[in-house]
């Protein structure tokens, strides 16, 4: 079991992230050894998944580049360090400003996810005499294992154009005076453990080139996207995700033409391990037919229970007691501020210290002030 630094959260308001540095550092190392064999596969951190500044900064002197999905996102990128140059930007809705951010940033590329959107880019970089660099994020209808709140590759899915469409607009690309097509974008969910869900991506795209190679049409990019998952209920046993079976599954399956070059954008699988939302018992409820730990912390500060039905590994770090059954819920008035059912936990006592694992990726980030509550703070140590 992970030795929380107990003794640094003296004095610390909960509820806060703790970041585990270690597992961060472990993480990043192991994923450059893994690209240091493959020099043509290039990582674009998914920043949606945290984007802390401190957090940030690790993985920019780590070298890898920045999956943006929105305005702010670059911004907090650029913030950081990342150049411009190492950013790729994606989203269905993409408002005007963001594109012109992205042009006067000169970010890597715009993963287009519609005519309608590649009109736009062309328009606004006409004004400014740029050449926008774009992908086609291509829907390739296929399913991953997964929540169906995170599938993404679906035909019903809002993300991405119809592959149908994939020749018609290159095409166009190809027309457009302030356009140039670079390459092909897919990303199709996230929380993914079965290798096969990337092996069968792999494959729609080797479809994919070999339809457009017959076409005469060239590819120099190719964007398979992220959603590598983690294991939730073991962060001690695999605090550092395989990367080895992820990057090797692409190498056995995806069919490469020479001198392209391989993105991937990894958010959960880096960021996720190294971060616990530390939280406080502060009553301890007993009901006649359950007895509850009522918390600090709730569905503002960690949505993903509520949101996903997910759950996170939970910890008493406080107490060494014979173990009891508890509910742990927030203080939030909301029925689903629930983090775990009959969770056996050494008995609980107000105060004691509450650890809810796994929550480096999508935890801060989507913490919100509802019931006028603070944000969280976070701390990298
Ligand atoms: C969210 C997202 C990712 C990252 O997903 P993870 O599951 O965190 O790896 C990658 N690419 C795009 C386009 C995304 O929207």
């Amino acid at each position: 079991m992970t030795n929380f630094p107990t003794d640094k959260f003296q004095g610390i308001e909960t509820p806060f992230y703790y970041y585990d540095k270690k597992v961060l550092l472990a993480t990043l190392d192991t994923i450059k050894a893994e690209l240091a064999e493959r020099p043509n596969y290039h990582l674009h951190y998914a920043i949606k998944a945290n984007a802390n500044l401190e957090v940030l900064k690790e993985i920019q002197k780590a070298g890898f580049g920045v999956d943006a999905v929105s305005g702010g996102e670059i911004q907090q990128a650029l913030k950081a360090g990342f150049e411009a140059q190492k950013i790729v930007y994606a989203g269905v809705g993409k408002n005007d400003w963001e594109i012109n951010l992205g042009l006067d940033a000169g970010i890597f590329c715009f993963n287009v996810e519609s005519l309608e959107e590649l009109r736009i880019i062309n328009e606004l970089a006409e004004k400014k005499q740029k050449t926008a660099k774009v992908c086609f994020r291509i829907n390739p209808n296929v399913g991953a294992h997964t929540h169906a709140n995170i599938t993404t590759g679906l035909m019903e899915n809002k993300f991405g154009i119809a592959m149908e469409d994939m020749e018609l607009a290159i095409r166009e690309a190809k027309e457009l005076s302030n356009i140039e097509f670079i390459g092909l974008h897919f990303h199709i969910g996230s929380q993914i453990l079965e290798m096969d869900d990337f092996a069968a991506l792999a494959n729609r795209v080797n479809e994919l080139q070999d339809r457009l190679e017959s076409q005469g049409i060239k590819v120099k990019n190719i964007n398979v996207g992220g959603g590598l998952g983690i294991a939730y209920n073991d962060p001690d046993g695999k605090p550092v995700p395989d990367f080895k079976k992820y990057f090797d599954t692409y190498a056995q399956n995806l069919k490469l033409r020479e001198g392209q070059q391989v993105h991937f954008e990894l958010g959960r699988a880096v960021v996720g391990q190294m971060g616990s939302l530390i939280t406080r018992i502060l009553y301890v409820k007993n009901t006649h037919h359950k007895q509850f730990a009522i918390v600090d912390g709730g569905m503002s500060d960690l949505i993903r229970p509520a949101l996903y039905d997910a759950h996170h590994k939970i910890q008493n770090i406080s107490s060494m007691e014979a173990e009891e059954t508890y509910d742990v819920v927030g203080p939030i008035c909301e029925s689903s501020d629930v983090f775990g059912k009959n969770e056996k936990l050494p008995k609980c006592h107000r105060g004691d210290l509450i650890a809810l694992r796994s929550a480096g990726a999508y935890g801060e980030i989507m913490a919100c002030q509802y019931n006028c509550r603070k944000l969280p703070k976070a701390y990298l140590m």
